[in-house]
Protein backbone atom coordinates (compact mmCIF):
# COMPACT_ATOMS: atom_id res chain seq x y z
CA UNK A 1 0.00 0.00 0.00
CA UNK A 2 1.28 3.84 -0.72
CA UNK A 3 1.05 5.98 1.53
CA UNK A 4 0.29 9.45 0.62
CA UNK A 5 2.81 11.83 -0.30
CA UNK A 6 2.75 15.41 0.97
CA UNK A 7 3.36 17.41 -1.55
CA UNK A 8 6.42 19.97 -1.34
CA UNK A 9 5.93 23.10 -0.07
CA UNK A 10 8.20 26.35 -0.56
CA UNK A 11 10.25 27.65 2.66
CA UNK A 12 8.97 31.55 2.82
CA UNK A 13 12.78 32.38 3.64
CA UNK A 14 15.03 30.71 1.17
CA UNK A 15 12.94 30.19 -1.44
CA UNK A 16 13.62 26.38 -1.59
CA UNK A 17 11.64 23.48 -1.28
CA UNK A 18 10.98 21.24 1.23
CA UNK A 19 8.66 17.91 1.92
CA UNK A 20 7.05 18.48 5.00
CA UNK A 21 6.40 16.28 8.05
CA UNK A 22 3.62 14.70 7.26
CA UNK A 23 1.74 14.82 10.71
CA UNK A 24 2.87 18.81 10.98
CA UNK A 25 2.00 19.51 7.62
CA UNK A 26 -0.27 22.67 8.13
CA UNK A 27 2.19 23.97 10.92
CA UNK A 28 5.61 23.28 8.81
CA UNK A 29 6.27 26.20 7.74
CA UNK A 30 10.04 26.73 6.66
CA UNK A 31 12.90 24.42 5.08
CA UNK A 32 14.98 23.68 8.35
CA UNK A 33 17.76 25.21 7.37
CA UNK A 34 19.14 26.93 10.56
CA UNK A 35 19.08 30.80 8.91
CA UNK A 36 15.20 30.13 7.54
CA UNK A 37 14.35 28.75 11.44
CA UNK A 38 16.27 31.51 13.18
CA UNK A 39 14.15 33.85 10.81
CA UNK A 40 10.70 31.94 11.54
CA UNK A 41 11.42 31.76 15.40
CA UNK A 42 12.04 35.42 14.89
CA UNK A 43 8.88 36.46 13.41
CA UNK A 44 6.78 33.85 15.37
CA UNK A 45 8.12 36.06 18.39
CA UNK A 46 7.66 39.62 16.77
CA UNK A 47 3.47 38.09 16.09
CA UNK A 48 3.43 36.71 19.81
CA UNK A 49 4.96 39.81 21.33
CA UNK A 50 2.14 42.14 19.28
CA UNK A 51 -0.60 40.22 19.98
CA UNK A 52 0.80 39.92 24.27
CA UNK A 53 2.30 43.32 24.55
CA UNK A 54 1.97 43.47 28.41
CA UNK A 55 3.57 39.87 28.35
CA UNK A 56 7.16 41.27 29.73
CA UNK A 57 6.20 44.39 30.98
CA UNK A 58 6.37 44.94 35.04
CA UNK A 59 8.32 41.90 35.32
CA UNK A 60 10.98 43.63 37.25
CA UNK A 61 8.73 44.30 40.39
CA UNK A 62 7.63 40.67 40.45
CA UNK A 63 11.06 39.56 40.36
CA UNK A 64 12.22 41.68 43.36
CA UNK A 65 10.03 40.74 45.44
CA UNK A 66 11.10 37.02 45.09
CA UNK A 67 13.96 37.74 45.45
CA UNK A 68 13.62 39.94 48.57
CA UNK A 69 11.78 37.17 50.09
CA UNK A 70 14.51 34.52 48.93
CA UNK A 71 17.91 36.44 50.54
CA UNK A 72 21.24 35.20 48.89
CA UNK A 73 19.91 33.20 45.88
CA UNK A 74 21.60 35.08 43.44
CA UNK A 75 24.89 35.01 45.70
CA UNK A 76 24.55 31.02 45.98
CA UNK A 77 23.83 30.71 42.26
CA UNK A 78 26.57 32.50 41.00
CA UNK A 79 29.05 30.76 43.45
CA UNK A 80 27.68 27.71 41.71
CA UNK A 81 27.37 28.13 37.99
CA UNK A 82 30.54 30.37 37.41
CA UNK A 83 30.71 29.49 33.86
CA UNK A 84 26.25 30.85 33.67
CA UNK A 85 28.00 33.58 35.53
CA UNK A 86 31.30 34.72 32.91
CA UNK A 87 28.30 33.52 29.43
CA UNK A 88 26.13 36.48 31.34
CA UNK A 89 29.08 39.00 31.77
CA UNK A 90 29.98 38.22 28.24
CA UNK A 91 27.41 38.76 26.52
CA UNK A 92 26.62 42.11 28.57
CA UNK A 93 30.10 43.57 27.89
CA UNK A 94 29.24 42.28 24.09
CA UNK A 95 25.85 44.46 24.03
CA UNK A 96 27.84 47.20 25.74
CA UNK A 97 30.42 47.29 23.33
CA UNK A 98 27.45 46.64 20.38
CA UNK A 99 25.73 50.40 21.70
CA UNK A 100 28.89 51.78 22.33
CA UNK A 101 29.25 50.83 18.41
CA UNK A 102 25.93 52.83 17.92
CA UNK A 103 26.59 55.47 19.15
CA UNK A 104 30.30 55.96 17.75
CA UNK A 105 28.38 55.54 14.28
CA UNK A 106 25.60 58.16 14.96
CA UNK A 107 28.76 60.72 16.12
CA UNK A 108 30.77 59.74 13.45
CA UNK A 109 27.64 60.35 10.92
CA UNK A 110 27.13 63.89 12.79
CA UNK A 111 30.64 64.31 12.16
CA UNK A 112 30.43 63.80 8.09
CA UNK A 113 27.60 65.92 7.86
CA UNK A 114 29.55 68.98 9.26
CA UNK A 115 32.31 68.13 6.74
CA UNK A 116 30.01 67.82 3.81
CA UNK A 117 28.64 71.40 4.73
CA UNK A 118 31.99 72.93 5.32
CA UNK A 119 33.03 71.69 1.59
CA UNK A 120 29.45 73.38 0.11
CA UNK A 121 30.20 76.53 1.41
CA UNK A 122 30.53 79.24 -0.90
CA UNK A 123 31.79 82.38 -0.89
CA UNK A 124 31.69 85.40 -3.04
CA UNK A 125 35.42 84.83 -4.44
CA UNK A 126 37.95 81.85 -3.61
CA UNK A 127 39.24 84.73 -0.35
CA UNK A 128 35.87 84.20 1.29
CA UNK A 129 35.22 80.48 0.12
CA UNK A 130 38.68 79.73 1.80
CA UNK A 131 37.67 82.05 4.62
CA UNK A 132 34.42 80.11 5.57
CA UNK A 133 35.81 76.84 5.13
CA UNK A 134 38.19 77.62 7.73
CA UNK A 135 35.77 79.37 10.12
CA UNK A 136 33.93 76.00 9.46
CA UNK A 137 36.76 73.65 10.33
CA UNK A 138 37.65 75.96 13.50
CA UNK A 139 34.24 75.54 14.61
CA UNK A 140 33.97 72.00 14.05
CA UNK A 141 37.35 71.53 15.86
CA UNK A 142 36.58 73.16 18.88
CA UNK A 143 33.23 71.67 19.39
ZN1 LIG B 1 14.59 27.82 3.86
Amino acid sequence: MNRPQPVKKRCPYCGGYFTPYIRAIKTHKSCGKAACSKKQKREAQTAWLKRNPDYFRGRYIKVKRWRDAHPGYQRKYRAANPEQVARDNRARLARWHKRKRFRTEIQDGLFRRRIARIQDLKGTDIQETLNLKLDGIIAVMSG
